[in-house]
């Protein structure tokens, strides 16, 4: 037990979900890489991660993570306290009236997408392709095959690091291109969805293409990220990358993936080091060749292990 765990024993007494410390994010995270959590907490419902926020101490950090598929944890692991949400508790969707669906945020957006069709709601198709939850697409904007979340959700439940509840409206989100203005500290718990009216047959043929697209262009089966970079504007960032012949650019186990390059992969023994380093090296060379200085699309979270700091391109 770490001493963090230790000194909060009693203070978390009466807290349900699972407690545990240095938690391996390796095994939380698609890259598969990164230091333990200092803490890492399953709120068994929201009522249980409502009092354990009020009752943990003030001055340590939180930070929620879904099913880590746009994370990159630093080797140095997390300080403090990791929540991710329990599927027995945040992973319920239900039909609400004709064109929305109420969904909790550990819920797979595949699963969206599936009760979607089921329901023979429209425009929530893409989902299907999106190898995240409910949670990461709300905070990340998450969209593909042209439509994003800004354009289906309807209101976000979230709770405070002090364990209040909110509902924000869609335009409370901020939304921008995967991003979102929401405060960081906040809570996803679920969310509101709309469609549109659809015949069952189409959204399921929509779904099928959306599936056939990836496994054509995407390392889908690959310890990945999804979309290292956002696209700049006017251009993508993947035609950025390949002109700055960085396609299958190579730092130790980590690799710019050769069948999109805007995919970074974990060839096997990447460490999270290589795989930033990566990154900012394409961002380097991106720069020099066309000018252009590319934004980060996956969180990089965490601590450097002791001497191995990674440059940012813009600093260098
Ligand atoms: C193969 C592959 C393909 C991908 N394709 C796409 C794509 O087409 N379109 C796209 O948009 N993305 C894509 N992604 C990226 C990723 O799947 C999305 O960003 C997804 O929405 C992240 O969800 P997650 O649950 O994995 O969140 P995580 O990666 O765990 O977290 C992402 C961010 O969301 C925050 N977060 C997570 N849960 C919550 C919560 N409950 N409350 C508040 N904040 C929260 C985290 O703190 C973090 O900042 C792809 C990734 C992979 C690996």
């Amino acid at each position: 037990m770490t001493a963090l765990l230790e000194r909060l024993g009693d203070r978390l007494s009466g807290v349900r979900g699972r407690l545990s410390a240095d938690a391996s994010m390796g095994k939380l995270t698609w890259f598969q890489v990164g230091g333990p959590a200092e803490l890492f907490f399953q709120p068994a419902d929201e009522e249980d991660l409502a009092l354990f926020l009020e009752r943990l101490p003030e001055e340590i950090p939180v930070l929620v993570v879904g099913v880590g598929s746009n994370l990159l944890v630093r080797d140095g692991g997390i300080a403090g306290a990791v929540i991710r949400l329990s599927a027995k508790g945040f992973a319920g969707v239900e039909q609400i009236s004709d064109h929305r669906l109420r969904a909790g945020a550990a819920l797979p957006d595949k699963r969206l997408a599936a009760a979607a069709l089921e329901a023979g709601i429209g425009g929530l198709h893409f989902y299907h392709g999106i190898p995240g939850a409910v949670g990461g697409a709300l905070r990340m904007n998450a969209g593909a095959n042209g439509v994003e979340t800004a354009e289906r959700v309807v209101e976000v439940h979230a709770i405070d690091r002090k364990g209040r509840r909110h509902v924000l409206t869609k335009s409370e989100m901020g939304y921008a291109y995967r991003h979102s203005e929401a405060p960081e500290g906040l809570i996803f718990t679920g969310a509101i969805f709309e469609g549109v009216p659809a015949d069952r047959d189409e959204i399921r043929a929509r779904m099928d293409e959306v599936q056939t697209h990836r496994e054509t262009v995407q390392p889908i089966r690959e310890k990945t990220g999804g979309s290292t970079f956002k696209n700049p504007p006017g251009t993508s960032a993947w035609k950025e990358i390949d002109r700055a012949g960085c396609r299958g650019l190579t730092v130790g186990g980590a690799q710019m993936s050769q069948m999109h390059c805007n995919f970074m992969i974990n060839t096997g023994g990447a460490t999270a080091f290589d795989l930033e380093t990566l990154g900012e090296t394409v961002r380097q060379r991106v720069r020099a060749t066309s000018g252009i200085l590319l934004d980060w699309e996956i969180k990089r979270l965490g601590r450097f292990e002791p001497g191995r700091d990674v440059m940012p391109a813009d600093s260098q």
